[in-house]
């Protein structure tokens, strides 16, 4: 099968494959479409901590059952799935208390397994999920990002009418305000310094402000009245949002810290005390928030399709991940198109 197979730093290559045995319990999926993470251009930067080369890339992909070797939890020939990616390890404390996402020695298909950059990928039944018949491909392939969005909304213990700002209008971002609306915030406002990203999130329906342009503590001492925000999402893992982040939140609000920090970047701590405020992280998503974004996906299927920007073949693919790195306001979610 072709392959986009991540050799070395800054090199992805469109490759012939052998596929793994079909061992018991694994399924062989023909993929449709794979989504492009924040974490896949770390794979291609030769950044991510545990990604060895070669590796096929690739969690958040959609495709059909093609054979299965013998099923024990019912799924057939002809099923449309996607990949839950997490793998945990059963026995570590995590694992022990019921929170596997969270799991000290925690693998995922297409960063420590190959994943579904491929005309085709195998995986084990126990990581499917069905996709519903009223889902398009392409949007099914946005249910893994979207689920790191549910998991943001519950870790932050966000409760209808409360208002929000969102931090970076990067897919993660958006997705957050789109959970965030569908939560029932009372205001929502995003911020970002890309002006394509900004007129994206306008088209959406959000209040998006660019914090290049204008004072954000001022924007948002304005339109709240002085008082600040309830909740902070931290979506864009960069250090000025990181360390305004509590300036912007209220007197006992929280700042959600989703985006992923590639370094300690600094934060103003002096002022999280002084206002009481909870600092809460976000990493990935249950299984419970994973097959609930897949199933409420279906109700969110315009919003979210307005993310995908970019739907490239798999046989142009080698070139995206610069295309991503270098257009970085211009590319949202960009999907390869793997049939
Ligand atoms: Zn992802
Ligand atoms: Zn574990």
């Amino acid at each position: 099968m072709k392959a986009l197979v991540y050799t070395a730093p800054g090199n992805m290559e469109l490759k012939e494959w052998k596929l793994p045995e079909l061992e018991s319990g694994f399924a062989r999926i023909k993929v449709k479409y794979c989504g492009i993470c924040g974490s896949d251009m770390g794979i291609y930067a030769g950044t991510h901590p545990r990604t060895e080369a070669p590796l096929i890339p690739g969690h958040e992909f959609v495709g059909i059952i093609e054979e299965i070797n013998g099923s024990k939890r019912g799924f057939c020939k002809g099923d449309r799935v996607v990949p839950f990616p997490l793998i945990s390890c059963g026995h570590c404390i995590s694992c022990r208390s019921g929170r596997p996402y969270i799991c000290q020695t925690l693998r995922l298909i297409g960063i420590d397994f190959d994943g579904g950059m491929a005309e085709y990928a195998v995986v084990d039944e126990n990581q499917l999920v069905k996709v519903d018949d009223r889902l398009p491909d392409p949007i099914a392939a946005l249910i893994e990002p979207f689920a790191v969005a549910v998991r943001a909304v519950h870790q932050s213990k966000f409760t209808f009418l409360d208002n929000a700002l969102v931090m970076g209008a990067g897919p993660i971002g958006i997705l957050t305000a789109l959970a965030l609306r569908r939560s029932g915030a009372s205001k929502i406002i995003l911020s970002d310094i890309d002006d394509r990203r900004i007129a994206l999130c306008k088209k959406m329906g959000f209040d998006c402000v660019n914090s290049g342009d204008v004072f954000l503590p001022d924007y948002i001492s304005d339109e709240t009245g002085g008082d600040g925000m309830d909740f902070v999402f931290e979506c864009s893992g960069t250090e000025p949002a990181t360390y305004e982040a509590t300036n912007l939140a209220r007197m006992q609000g929280t700042v959600c810290m989703v985006g992923i920090h590639k370094k300690p970047h600094v934060s103003n701590l002096p002022e999280l005390s002084f206002k009481e405020q909870t600092l809460v992280a976000t990493r990935d998503y249950s299984r419970q928030e994973f097959e609930g974004a897949a199933k409420y996906a279906v109700e969110m299927k315009e919003e979210l399709e307005q993310l995908i920007s970019h739907i490239i073949p798999l046989s142009q693919a080698e070139n995206v991940f610069e295309l991503i790195k270098n257009q970085e306001g211009e590319t949202v979610k960009v999907l390869i198109d793997c049939r």
